[in-house]
């Protein structure tokens, strides 16, 4: 499974996730902060948001 480092906006704390291999992350929990990070408006997932990784919807176009 491929995997992405997600960057937390509030706190910038760095952690991995798995990028699921179909559909998006609409949002994660910081495990530094404890912050629910959502998607902003207009970006699809967290994945694409605060990672640098883009998901698996956006990659496939
Ligand atoms: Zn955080």
């Amino acid at each position: 499974m491929t995997k992405a480092e997600l960057t937390c906006p509030k706190c910038g704390h760095k952690q991995e996730t798995n990028i699921p291999e179909s559909g998006c992350l609409a949002y994660y929990k910081c495990d530094s902060c404890q912050k629910i990070n959502a998607a902003p408006e207009g970006i699809c997932c967290i994945i694409c948001a605060y990672s640098d990784s883009m998901c698996p919807v956006s990659t496939k176009g």
